[in-house]
């Protein structure tokens, strides 16, 4: 069976799912106060268009599938999307980003379903921080769910943290020494360029460079694996007595572009080759139109031959991303 591979003859292996675009957070760097825009409920694919969408991208060579969204847990009937996922013949690895509020009463049915591992989206250990990124307090549910999901084997535990400056930059050092008392991976991320009430400025912008240097100043960093040569977007650390992992990942200094191996489908039926590219292609009109799988792998096909050879957030002509993380799915 023929693989998904691009024009600059990248691997596609790799398919994130973005389930909704619902939430039950506003963070200040992904939405507005007030919410976006919702997608008619009638817009937004169907489990069985997802799973018809996966099973023919797993049959050219995915190999791993994240779900994402908004909130991937806010939508009914998760888990049993993620049970029909789990039986697919090839998924190797099949994972999940949550901000963690409903975690730790969804983490033993997750685990039972067949997801692999989670990532938790966490940017600061301070409650009033909390509320003040999230504009929510649920700081203890998430670390909570971050527990369970630790006792319960969705593991590694990973936590997104986005840095940035003045904002929570003063926590990094408190974030890397979780590391030495609990198995987590913690993985700083940098701040990226979205259309939010512009809230994004390039003085907000702190580079994981900047970051690193933080944490060597307290304690020198073990690397982990060849950093040239990562497999993943993220460049991989401990501490000599740390437990856990620290993960770096810079998509705005350094991108990861030229061995980008990604391909995302939008809740709303649109994949998405890059994550900073407006360029989509709608697959939803074709589900929907009693197409044929060869008609739809025809179009996973052409998606991945237009996959950028990497985006320009650094040169002048970029411009923000019209869509919010939210909507994209991180
Ligand atoms: N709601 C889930 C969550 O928060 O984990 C999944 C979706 S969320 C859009 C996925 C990830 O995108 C989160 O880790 C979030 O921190 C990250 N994210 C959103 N906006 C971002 C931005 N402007 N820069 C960097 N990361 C961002
Ligand atoms: Fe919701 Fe995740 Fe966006 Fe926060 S980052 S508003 S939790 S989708």
């Amino acid at each position: 069976m023929s693989k998904l591979i691009d024009s600059y003859n990248r691997p596609i292996d790799y398919l994130r799912i973005s389930v909704t675009d619902r939430c039950n957070l506003r963070c200040v760097y992904c939405m507005p106060a007030d919410g976006i825009p919702l997608t008619e409920s009638e817009n937004i694919l169907r489990y069985e268009e997802l799973l018809r969408i996966a099973t023919i991208a797993v049959r050219h060579g995915v190999t791993k599938i994240r779900l994402t969204g908004g909130e991937p847990l806010v939508r009914k009937g998760i888990v049993g999307f993620i049970e029909e996922l789990a039986k697919l013949e090839g998924v190797e690895d099949l994972s999940l980003t949550t901000n963690g509020v409903l975690l730790k009463d969804f983490a033993a049915s997750l685990k039972k379903a067949g997801l692999k591992r989670i990532n938790v989206s966490l940017d600061s250990l301070k409650r009033d921080r909390f509320q003040k990124i999230t504009r929510g307090d649920f700081l203890s549910q998430v670390l909570e769910g971050l527990e369970e999901a630790e006792r319960i084997g969705l593991t590694p535990v990973k936590i997104n943290c986005v840095v940035i400056k003045e904002f929570n930059d003063d926590e990094i050092l408190d974030f890397a020494l979780l590391t030495k008392t609990k198995p987590y991976h913690i993985r700083f991320i940098e701040y990226m360029p979205f259309e939010v009430e512009e809230t994004w400025q390039k003085d907000k912008y702190i580079s994981t460079s900047e970051l690193m240097k933080i944490i060597n100043s307290f304690q020198e960093l073990i690397p982990l694996g060849n950093p040239e040569k990562r497999t993943g977007p993220a460049k991989r650390y401990r501490f000599k007595d740390g437990i856990g992992e620290i993960g770096l990942i810079s998509p705005v200094s350094d991108h990861f572009c030229s061995s980008c191996n990604r391909l995302r489908l939008t809740a709303d039926g649109k994949l998405r080759t890059c994550l900073f590219s407006d360029d989509e292609v709608d697959i939803k009109t074709a589900l929907r139109s009693d197409c044929t799988d060869k008609e739809l792998e025809d179009l996973l096909f052409n998606a991945v031959r237009k996959k950028p050879e990497r985006h320009n957030i650094n040169e002048n002509i970029f411009k923000k991303c019209s869509r919010t993380m939210s909507f994209i799915g991180g």
